[in-house]
């Protein structure tokens, strides 16, 4: 007998519910913890253990837990790693999605290096909008960060995924204090100069070390006050409780915007609304989980679309009630943002 699903109203998809009563509707869909960036605060130069190839999850075996998913209430899907273009003929398997995503909302976080050559082939494919990360406007200093001397590469994406119609575009813009913090209020220009939507992240313990330091975070309240100095701003109310940016347009009417993310300093766990799936098929309920659960085995292993139905439903049970990030014993996370899916 199929257990009880929890119910939302009279809404029969609202099976994905936690235990605190948070509906999950944003699946994100690792395809790889490989990337041809090493960003200082997600991949350590020295990382070598790799995910084997025979066990990242297939473009079938995905699309198989999405078309499961979806009617789960998932209402995004968004593609992300490590980098996701260095999945070899990716528009096959967005294609594959686009089949199976129903209404979803359905983008792709990436580093934007290979955007130049592939931006319209996903678009022609149906992925709906990218987000790219871009953490630096200098030259050298993006290349300190990356690892790569691919500022412009990374631009000419920009532009390539406007010209394909994947928009509206977001950056996310990670700021850590020594690095970056000198360059918001660029980021800002940048916003309004090319109508895009700017996030700035706060700096997590996700680079797979155990050296992340408070003391490099910079706050979304001191990125907001230091934007604030050069324009006015007026906030842009939030479409829903689950939206993990606060976000502000410019008053003088100019085009794109700048939100923050503020998971360390004013955490959005009591909205959150995400799923993770890593790519060797483990679901994840928080960035910050200590645990994962096994899906790949149940898929490959040829369990019924009933038996999968039931794993997702009792995995999104467990999701912790918050990060933790800021309690006593903390530990931070020994994967890093590049295997289990930013
Ligand atoms: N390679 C793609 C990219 O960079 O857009 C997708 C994967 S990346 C892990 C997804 C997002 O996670 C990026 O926007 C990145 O900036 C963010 N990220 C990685 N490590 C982070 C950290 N330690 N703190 C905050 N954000 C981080
Ligand atoms: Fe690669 Fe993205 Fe991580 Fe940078 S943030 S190392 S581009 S996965």
């Amino acid at each position: 007998m199929p257990r009880e699903l929890p119910m939302l109203g009279n809404t029969p998809d609202a099976s994905l519910v936690d235990s605190f009563g948070r509906r999950i509707t944003d699946l994100r869909v690792s395809l790889t913890d490989r990337c041809n960036f090493r960003c200082v605060y997600c991949l350590p130069h020295e990382h070598n253990d790799w995910i084997e190839r025979s066990e990242l999850l297939t473009y079938e075996e995905i699309t198989r837990i999405v078309e499961i998913a979806v009617p789960l209430g998932i209402r995004k899907i968004r593609l992300t790693g490590g980098e996701p273009l260095l999945r070899r003929d990716l528009p096959r398997l967005v294609e594959m999605l686009s089949g199976v995503a129903g209404g979803a909302d359905f983008a792709l976080t990436t580093n934007a290096y290979f955007l130049p050559d592939s931006a319209a082939k996903l678009a022609e494919a149906g992925l709906r909008r990218v987000t790219v990360s871009l953490d630096s406007m200098k030259t050298a200093k993006f290349a300190l960060l990356t690892g790569r001397d691919a500022l412009a590469r990374v631009l000419d994406g920009i532009e390539a995924a406007r010209a394909a119609g994947l928009g509206p575009i977001k950056v996310n813009c990670v700021v850590i204090r020594g690095f970056n913090e000198d360059e918001v209020v660029d980021f800002a220009d940048f916003a309004r100069s090319h109508d895009l939507a700017v996030r700035f992240i706060e700096y997590m313990p996700l680079d797979g070390r155990p050296d992340w330091d408070r003391k490099q975070v910079v706050s979304g309240a001191e990125m907001l006050a230091t934007i604030r100095e050069r324009y006015a701003l007026e906030p842009v109310e939030r479409t829903s409780r689950s939206e993990t940016a606060s976000r502000y347009r410019f008053a003088d009417g100019a085009p794109g915007e700048v939100g923050f993310i503020t998971t360390i300093t004013e955490p959005f766990c009591d909205g959150c609304s995400r799923l993770r799936l890593t790519a060797d098929g483990r679901l994840r309920t928080c960035l910050f989980s200590s645990r994962s659960h096994d899906l790949k085995s149940l898929v490959r292993g040829g369990a019924p679309a009933d038996q999968i139905r039931e794993f997702l439903v009792a995995t999104v049970r467990t999701k912790e009630a918050a990060h933790g990030i800021n309690e006593p014993g903390f530990t931070p996370s020994a994967e890093t943002m590049a295997s289990i899916g930013g």
